[in-house]
């Protein structure tokens, strides 16, 4: 429990914290990285590169900062960030790292502003942030260690088999090792490869959603090859998964996690609109192949993005669908259409278009829900919003760090 002292000094830093953030967490990246390489086996090194992590590292501590005396109010941030931390295999021990790290970075990028009292506030308030996010965790680990077929950390499944899906897009088919049982999931989770890279140091960690509906057999993820270009390197595990992973070669995974889900036990009659850029279509494609065999009754618009149909994954699948169950329409909508491609809409997605896909019936009653690179995700938060959707019923996922859409 922090005393009222404690917790005035820490709210009088969030205005710092809105201009430094970014500034402090970067540093706390760099000062953790040198003093502990071995968590570069936890953290994706292009995060760090490009900021991202830091971003969402500041947002994160500054949502904990003005919300110190009621921590209860960022619960669902902290359950998905949480999620994650399960995921790779975040442990209680890390976080005095973490705390020694982020109060060296405080006091580096703050100089003299950063005054004993404020460190010790912070000092405090860390302590009481890490522990709300220990015991969030605890209980993770320990439902998903103890639910059937669950495990604890990463366990060997096989790729049973490789599709491609599009010219940059392939999934694997993944069976455990063991022969046993797999965990249930819900439709929008993902599961966690660590991959081991040839020719590189450290492990790689890298969440991919579950890309078919929820069964006993196998766990399907579907993968982007991040290829390079003059301006970045091309990604690691994507490009690992496309190049060096074939049919009988073995992953290591961790358990399904995440918060952004679709739970067919839950009752109810609602459309459900799914609407996907590129590679975003993996989970909305598990909650469209779940809900046709779950929530038949249940309407279904399913909205894909491709930049044309060299990119369009899963397109055979998503129409095959659309015509066997009357209760789903399918739109397709390609930036740059290739000579022949046939395509609902050209050019980006827009509120107008949007607008006249949706019965205004559907707009007020439905879920929604999307995922896709930010700026296409951005585009539909503000489309959905406009359209007078309530908050309650969009849901999205991030495919990097956690940001914002507001901007
Ligand atoms: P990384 O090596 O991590 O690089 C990422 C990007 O950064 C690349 O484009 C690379 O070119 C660029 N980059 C690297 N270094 C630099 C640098 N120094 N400067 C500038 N740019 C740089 N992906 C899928 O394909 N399918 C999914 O279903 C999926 N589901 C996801 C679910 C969740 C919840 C999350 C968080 C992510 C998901 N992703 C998914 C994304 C996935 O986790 C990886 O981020 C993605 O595969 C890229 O990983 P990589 O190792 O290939 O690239």
């Amino acid at each position: 429990m922090l005393n009222q002292a404690t917790i005035e000094i820490i709210k009088s830093t969030v205005p710092v914290l809105e201009v430094h953030g970014t500034a402090i967490t970067k540093r706390f990246y760099e000062m953790l990285f040198t003093s502990h390489p071995e968590l570069l086996n936890i953290f994706n090194h292009a995060n760090q590169r490009q900021g991202k992590q830091s971003g969402a590292l500041a947002n994160a501590v500054y949502a904990a900062a003005a919300n110190i005396d009621q921590l209860e109010n960022i619960l669902p941030v902290v359950k998905q960030i949480a999620h994650k931390h399960r995921a790779l295999g975040i442990k209680p021990e890390h976080y005095p790292i973490v705390g020694e790290n982020l109060l060296k970075a405080i006091k580096d990028v703050l100089g003299d502003a950063a005054t004993d009292d404020i460190i010790n506030a912070w000092a405090d308030a860390y302590g009481v942030i890490a522990d709300a996010f220990i015991g969030v965790e605890a209980d993770m680990y320990a439902q998903t260690a103890a639910q059937p077929g669950g495990w604890d950390g990463f366990r060997k499944f096989v790729v049973t088999r490789k599709d491609q899906e599009s010219s940059a897009i392939s999934s694997f088919y993944l069976k455990p090792a063991d022969g046993q049982a797999i965990a249930a999931f819900l439709p929008g989770q993902y599961i966690t490869v660590r991959a081991t890279v040839k020719g590189r140091t450290n492990t790689h960690l890298r969440h991919y959603s579950l890309s078919d509906a929820p069964n006993s057999d196998y766990y399907r993820i579907t993968v982007k090859r991040e290829a390079g270009n003059d301006a970045q390197p091309a990604g690691v595990v994507s490009n690992y998964l496309h190049d060096q992973v074939h049919e009988g070669d073995v992953l290591e995974i961790s358990a399904p996690a995440g918060d952004f889900t679709l739970d067919p036990a839950v009752p109810s009659q609602a459309p459900v609109v799914l609407i996907s850029g590129g590679v975003g279509l993996t989970p909305t494609i598990s909650m469209l192949n779940t809900l046709v065999g779950k929530q038949p009754e249940r309407p279904v618009t399913f909205i894909h993005a491709a930049i044309h149909s060299g990119f369009h994954a899963l397109r055979d699948h998503v129409k095959d669908i659309a015509e066997q169950h009357p209760q789903v329409t399918s739109y397709v909508c390609y930036e740059s259409p290739l000579a022949g491609d046939t395509c609902d809409h050209t050019g980006y997605i827009d509120l107008q278009w949007l607008q006249s896909v949706l019965p205004e019936e559907t707009a007020r009653t439905a879920d929604f829900y999307f995922c896709g690179p930010t700026p296409f995700m951005k585009t539909v938060l503000q489309a959905l919003k406009q359209n007078g959707v309530a908050a309650d019923r969009i849901h999205y996922e991030f495919f990097g760090p956690a940001g914002s859409l507001e901007a």
